[in-house]
C-alpha cells in the first residue's frame, strides 16, 4: 500500500485503486466474453461464470448442448432429427420377416440381428412353443 493510500484511503475506481493498484472484490467492471458464458472484469481480469442462455437444447451464447428439450422434426415415419443440434433418434416398429432379420412396418428399414440377439430370440420362441 502506498503512503498516500495509507493516509487518505484508496482511490477506488471500480475494483482497483488508481494510486496503488490494489484490487478489491467489489464493483468489478464486467463485460461479457464473446462466445462464452462468462463475464470478465476489464480492470482486474476476474472472470465470473454466467448461466447458459438455453434455447431448447443449445446455449445461444457459448454453443453448449444438453440432452434435453430437443426440437425434433420428423424426417420420415420413424426417424427424427433435432433442428438445433442435429441429434438423431429413431423409433422403428420392428417385425421379424426372417430368421435374424427384422423389418420396420412403417418405413421398410431392415434391421439385421446380431448372433446374440438371434440366439435370444430363438430361445424366446422355443419357450413360447412349449
Ligand atoms: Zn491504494
Ligand atoms: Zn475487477
Ligand atoms: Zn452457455
Ligand atoms: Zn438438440
Ligand atoms: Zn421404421
Amino acid at each position: 500500500m502506498s503512503f498516500w493510500c495509507r493516509v487518505l484511503g484508496h482511490r477506488w475506481e471500480g475494483c482497483i485503486c488508481r494510486r496503488c493498484s490494489q484490487i478489491r472484490d467489489k464493483k468489478h467492471n464486467y463485460e461479457p466474453v464473446e462466445g462464452k458464458c462468462e463475464q470478465r472484469c476489464t480492470l482486474c481480469g476476474k472472470t465470473e461464470v454466467l448461466p447458459c442462455d438455453w434455447h431448447g437444447c443449445a446455449c445461444r451464447r457459448c454453443g453448449a448442448v444438453r440432452d434435453q428439450k430437443h426440437d425434433w422434426i420428423s424426417t420420415n415415419e420413424c426417424e427424427q432429427v433435432c433442428r438445433i443440434c442435429g441429434k438423431e433418434r429413431e423409433h422403428h416398429r420392428w417385425q421379424p420377416v426372417d430368421r435374424g432379420v427384422d423389418k420396420c412396418k412403417y418405413c421398410g428399414k431392415i434391421h439385421k440381428l446380431t448372433p446374440d440377439e438371434i440366439m435370444k430370440r430363438d430361445e424366446e420362441w422355443s419357450n413360447g412353443f412349449m
